[in-house]
């Protein structure tokens, strides 16, 4: 195996300290305390985990956790009036809600009904647009830790031949987006891709989030090629048991890349971290402490 390792959990780590440091600036400085408020509807296993996780490094970085947990069969009326109460309420700067919603709620209508100034997942339309125009917004925490990750290996990324599996709104896109805004040449790849092996062969960096168990085998990777796995998959294993992998087949891949991001322990953890770094971004914006907001440069 040749490639370096991008230590996301490592990585993620310093991005807390930083959002940690900052945090307990903004409370002895001017005496605000960034609140991050989490909406869940339903009990999904994934996503209680997620959110429990979520709540847990909010209140370990300093900052204030609202959870607000409501039945699977909450209606849309009552769930919008929650995020019209959160947007109003001066001690949440960020909101989340937990995607998927169950089938009878509108994602698109729910996410669209968050200030946008609060929208810590940058879903919402506006700050999508603002994103796609090269603005100031609110950055989706998955693409954003890619792209942090990346810019700590490379330093600049101009003119670099990217190449984003998978065009999700979540992930795909803003992730060639992000990439875009610093300079790379960006081509996203999706399911009806002619040829893929031949157009992952040409990149630099090649950023994996299409949800399909080590897809991606290493004689589709440029020797010394940066991969960047998104995937997050559960498969079997032997005796009944699972493991983690990404999309990308890491043993074949590392052999080849210049640098890999491990799953589990590469993208995953930084997802987080950057879910706490936009909310002091939010909390910054929304007192109009603009200057302090490059906090994890
Ligand atoms: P999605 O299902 O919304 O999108 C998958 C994309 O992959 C689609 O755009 C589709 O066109 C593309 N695709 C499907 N089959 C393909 C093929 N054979 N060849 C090329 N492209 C193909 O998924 P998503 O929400 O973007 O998530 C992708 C993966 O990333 C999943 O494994 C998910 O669990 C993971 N994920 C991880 C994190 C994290 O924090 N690490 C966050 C979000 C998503």
């Amino acid at each position: 195996m040749s490639a370096q390792i991008i230590d996301g959990k490592a990585f993620a780590a310093t991005v807390r300290q930083k959002v940690a440091a900052k945090v307990s600036e903004l409370k002895t400085a001017h005496g605000i305390t960034p609140g991050l408020a989490v909406v869940l509807v339903g009990t999904d296993p994934a996503s209680q985990v997620y959110v429990r996780s979520k709540g847990k490094q909010t209140v370990q970085v300093g900052m204030n956790s609202f959870e607000h947990k409501l039945d699977a069969d909450t209606s849309e009326d009552v769930l919008l009036d929650l995020i019209d109460s959160l947007n109003a309420d001066p001690a949440v700067h960020g909101i989340l809600v937990q995607l998927p919603l169950p089938g009878h709620l509108d994602e698109t209508l729910v996410i669209n009904r968050i200030a946008p100034e609060k929208d810590v997942d940058g879903f919402h339309i506006a700050n999508v647009g603002l994103l796609g125009t090269g603005q100031k917004s609110m950055v989706p925490c998955t693409p954003l830790g890619c792209l942090l990750m990346l810019r700590d290996y490379h330093g600049s990324l101009s003119g670099k031949n990217a190449v984003v599996i998978g065009r999700s709104n979540i992930v795909g896109k803003p992730m060639a987006q992000l990439l875009l805004n610093d300079s790379c040449t960006v081509t996203i790849a999706h399911s009806r891709t002619a040829d893929l092996p031949d157009v992952v062969r040409r990149a630099d960096i090649v950023v994996a989030a299409v949800g399909r168990p080590e897809m991606v085998p290493g004689d589709w990777i440029k020797p010394g090629a940066t991969v960047i796995d998104v995937g997050i998959n559960r498969i079997d294993i032997e005796d009944g048991k699972t493991k983690l992998v990404g999309d990308v087949a890491y043993e074949s891949c590392a052999a080849v890349a210049g640098a890999i991001t491990p799953v589990p322990g590469g993208v995953g953890p930084m997802t987080i971290a950057c879910l706490l770094a936009n909310t002091v971004t939010a909390c910054c914006r929304i007192n109009n402490l603009t200057d302090g907001e490059d906090f994890l440069s």
